[in-house]
């Protein structure tokens, strides 16, 4: 594929770049009218960036304008593929043209040799799929899941965990601004502090169903899980009988440097709970189960679009596109080199630089979000984790020139803002 000619913002002649200004003259009056478009009928609970992106390629996104940016945001950790894969887009096309809507009650021929190939690749000795929409989605199953095992109805979740916004997902979720405006939430959870296998000891009892982790803490700040806790969760769990859930929602994939973060703990979950990257960018989302997990029955749970032959084709594709161009060990091996350059920075705004393979963090002494702004103007996308973590969650194909790019300008960006005064919302 031929480069894309570097048309990041601040980059033509003529930008207006500043210490800390805008490096672009703001948006097009044809971009600010889509953008005010947007918003004028969005629900309104989005925080939404000044710009409107309207086409993507490999690790690139395109504004209404023609400015390039590289995608360190990957759809919040969806396109580990890249934008417009042509295998990806060749299995959409050829699957759109045969059948795209089938209910589970019909079985089908692709969604049959999907789940077989998961099941192939999936940590541990999980051995069924049920498929659905999106992550939250999976993790609504895994709860129900473990629910109808163990008979029992406690679930236990870590603090600054996050695994989704719907009732049972938003109840596991530990961060108070998601879950104070819609409680009460749903009985029975609670959550132990992460890394703490005591705390987690002392809470897990005869009612408990299940325990959830992720195996590195996403969205509440890029935070490892240990092996002794991973590991110990999974004992406890066996000892006493709850089932032992890993969401590996954002860290599946390739994303940590193994196809699935379990393997880097040698972790066999009896529910893991996957989404994001597993379409390749189609809403899909799956929850698998063990022998530990009994009582599924007909009836018992569903969706209508759950394991549609067209998310199923993409996820098919996906898994292809992984093994072939190997791109967990390409996560690893450009994720250390990232964290190597990150952690040379010698600036004391930054607290820490974290990361396993391409989920990458630098943890910040100030708020992040004007850093955020920033970076965009300079043709970055990035993410928070937290009011003061930059999160980046590059497609695993991307260019190393791409990422290197977008180091650069992280590292100007932050020599420039480590010495502004700390201002800006949480995110
Ligand atoms: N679990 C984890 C670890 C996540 O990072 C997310 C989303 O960020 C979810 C669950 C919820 O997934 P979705 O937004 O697809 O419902």
């Amino acid at each position: 594929m031929a480069a894309a000619p570097d048309t990041t913002p601040g980059s033509q002649a003529g930008s207006q770049a500043g210490p800390l200004g805008r490096d672009t003259a703001g948006l097009s009056d044809a971009a600010a009218a889509l953008l005010a478009l947007e918003q004028q009928y969005s629900s309104g609970v989005y925080p939404k960036r000044e710009v409107v992106m309207v086409a993507g390629c490999e690790a690139r996104l395109v504004d209404a304008d023609g400015h390039s940016y590289i995608d360190c945001m990957a759809g919040h950790g969806v396109a580990n593929c890249g934008h417009g894969h042509p295998v990806l887009t060749a299995a959409l096309t050829a699957q759109v043209g045969r059948l795209v809507t089938c209910p589970e009650s019909l079985p089908n021929d692709v969604r049959a040799e999907y789940q077989r190939r998961l099941l192939e690749v999936a940590p541990g000795d999980l051995d069924r799929v049920f498929l659905c929409n999106s992550g939250t989605e999976a993790i609504e199953a895994a709860f129900k899941f473990a629910r109808l095992a163990t008979g029992r109805s406690g679930l236990i979740a870590t603090m600054r965990g996050f695994h989704g916004r719907t009732f049972g997902a938003l109840s596991a979720t530990w961060e108070k601004k998601y879950r104070g405006p819609f409680e009460p939430l749903v009985p029975g959870f609670g959550h132990v502090p992460y890394n703490k296998l005591d705390k987690l000891d002392a809470a897990v009892g005869d009612d408990t169903a299940g325990v959830i982790v992720e195996v590195v803490q996403g969205e509440g700040g890029v935070n490892p899980g240990e092996a002794e806790f991973l590991q110990g969760a999974q004992a406890l769990c066996r000892e006493r009988g709850a089932m032992f859930i890993v969401d590996e929602i954002q860290t599946g994939f390739g994303r940590t440097g193994r196809l699935f973060a379990c393997e880097h703990h040698d972790l066999s979950p009896d529910i893991l709970a996957l989404g994001k990257a597993i379409g390749g960018g189609l809403p899909m989302g799956a929850t698998l189960v063990g022998p530990r997990v009994a009582h599924l029955k007909p009836g018992l749970h569903g969706s209508t679009f759950g394991g549609n032959p067209l998310a199923c084709a993409v996820a098919t594709a996906v898994l292809d596109v992984l093994r072939d161009e190997r791109l967990p060990e390409r996560a690893a091996a450009l994720g250390a080199r990232a964290v190597a350059r990150l952690s040379a920075l010698d600036l004391p705004v930054i607290r820490e630089v974290r990361g396993l393979g391409l989920m990458l963090a630098v943890d910040l002494r100030k708020r992040v979000t004007p850093l955020l702004g920033l970076l965009m103007q300079r043709g970055v996308l990035a993410l928070p984790a937290g009011p003061t973590v930059l999160r980046l969650l590059p497609p695993l194909t991307i260019p190393e020139a791409d990422l290197d790019r977008a180091l650069t300008i992280i590292e100007e960006t932050l020599r420039e803002w480590a010495d502004a005064p700390d201002t800006g919302d949480d995110p």
